[in-house]
């Protein structure tokens, strides 16, 4: 418990200034207040869509902090409150736990779930354990669960396929009209644009990554599987679903086995989460490491910096296709 109270007082500036907000249009709910519809986003690509779709007719707020790691949020009560109070809320049930409860318990009035829109996987792009074939995986499914595999849950980690944020941009649209009629048109618009946005950077990957077919991608927790799935690509992750989880000492030496057997020379590290394992692995297997960023969050610095959603998938393509050497 003691690793999560700094992220539950990260969050309370956050909280405050949600509360703020809402004194400050009367808690009206009705989508007229001087900062427009608000919403309230659980974590950073859906945040991206709201705004993306929402435009200047929304505010959209964030319920994970800039740089934390959203899989383990906690919420601070007036964050809770804040669920209820949102015109329209766009969350991933089944991925931060906090978030699915507080939505169960304050009931907003208009809600995006993820989860129901995209049909999510249970491990896209997944080559599973080194050398062993689909049957042999199947037999010692078990005993994974102790080593935290994560098998029978969904991956989460849609957001990484970029032609599966598009009917979350639709959906955001439809939510963000029945919150506020008289601009529908708008918010279909919006999510027009953001459709061939989301469709240009989805043609863009897959022309770079046409000659990486079957290349393995080694990355640190297993964010990557629905990318590696569009696009023709192994993926290993070391830890997992969970960022958090840390990898046994066997899952190790089969992450060795896949290095060695595929010819990967590049380990990818993330922003956000700690690369100790992966460079510690990387270095003993003589590979080099490369950073991605799984998106799960923005950090001040490059929001700062007009960093957004397709800036940092594209900085994550171009890792990609150098450290794959199929540039
Ligand atoms: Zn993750």
């Amino acid at each position: 418990m003691t690793r999560r109270a700094p992220l539950v007082l990260a969050a309370l500036p956050l909280a405050l200034a949600l509360v703020a907000c809402s004194a400050a249009d009367g808690g009206t709910g009705d989508g007229t207040g001087d900062d427009g519809v608000r919403v309230l986003a659980s974590f950073y690509p859906l945040q991206y869509v709201a705004e993306q779709v929402g435009g200047d007719l929304v505010s959209v707020d964030n319920l994970t902090p800039p740089s934390a790691e959203p899989h383990d949020l906690e919420l601070a009560p007036a964050q809770v409150r804040a669920v209820g109070d949102a015109d329209v809320v766009v969350f991933q049930s089944g991925f931060q736990p906090a978030v699915d409860e507080a939505v169960a318990a304050r009931a907003p009035q208009h809600v995006v779930d993820a989860a129901e829109v995209v049909a999510l996987e249970a491990e896209p792009g997944s080559v599973g354990h080194a050398g062993e074939t689909a049957e042999e995986h199947a037999e010692h499914a078990d005993d994974d669960a102790a080593d935290s595999h994560d098998h029978g849950s969904l991956d989460p980690h849609f957001w990484l396929d970029p032609t599966l944020l598009v009917p979350v941009a639709h959906e955001v649209a439809a939510q963000l009209g029945a919150a506020d009629p008289d601009n529908a048109a708008t918010y279909t618009a919006n999510a027009e644009n953001l459709d061939a946005t989301l469709q240009d950077l989805d043609t863009e990957y897959a022309a770079a990554l046409e000659a990486c077919q079957g290349e393995t991608l080694v990355t640190s927790h297993a964010a990557f599987g629905y990318l590696a799935e569009r696009y023709g690509l192994s993926q290993v992750g070391i830890s997992a679903l969970d960022p958090e989880a840390e990898p046994s000492p066997a899952r190790l030496r089969e992450i060795g086995a896949v290095v060695v057997d595929n010819d990967v020379r590049t380990i990818f590290t993330e922003t956000l989460t700690s690369p100790k394992v992966a460079e510690t692995l990387a270095g003993d297997l003589g590979v080099t490491t490369a950073v991605l960023d799984p998106l799960e969050g923005l950090s001040t610095e490059l929001s700062a910096s007009g960093a957004d959603y397709i800036s940092i998938m594209d900085d994550n393509l171009a890792a990609i296709t150098e450290g794959l050497g199929c540039a």
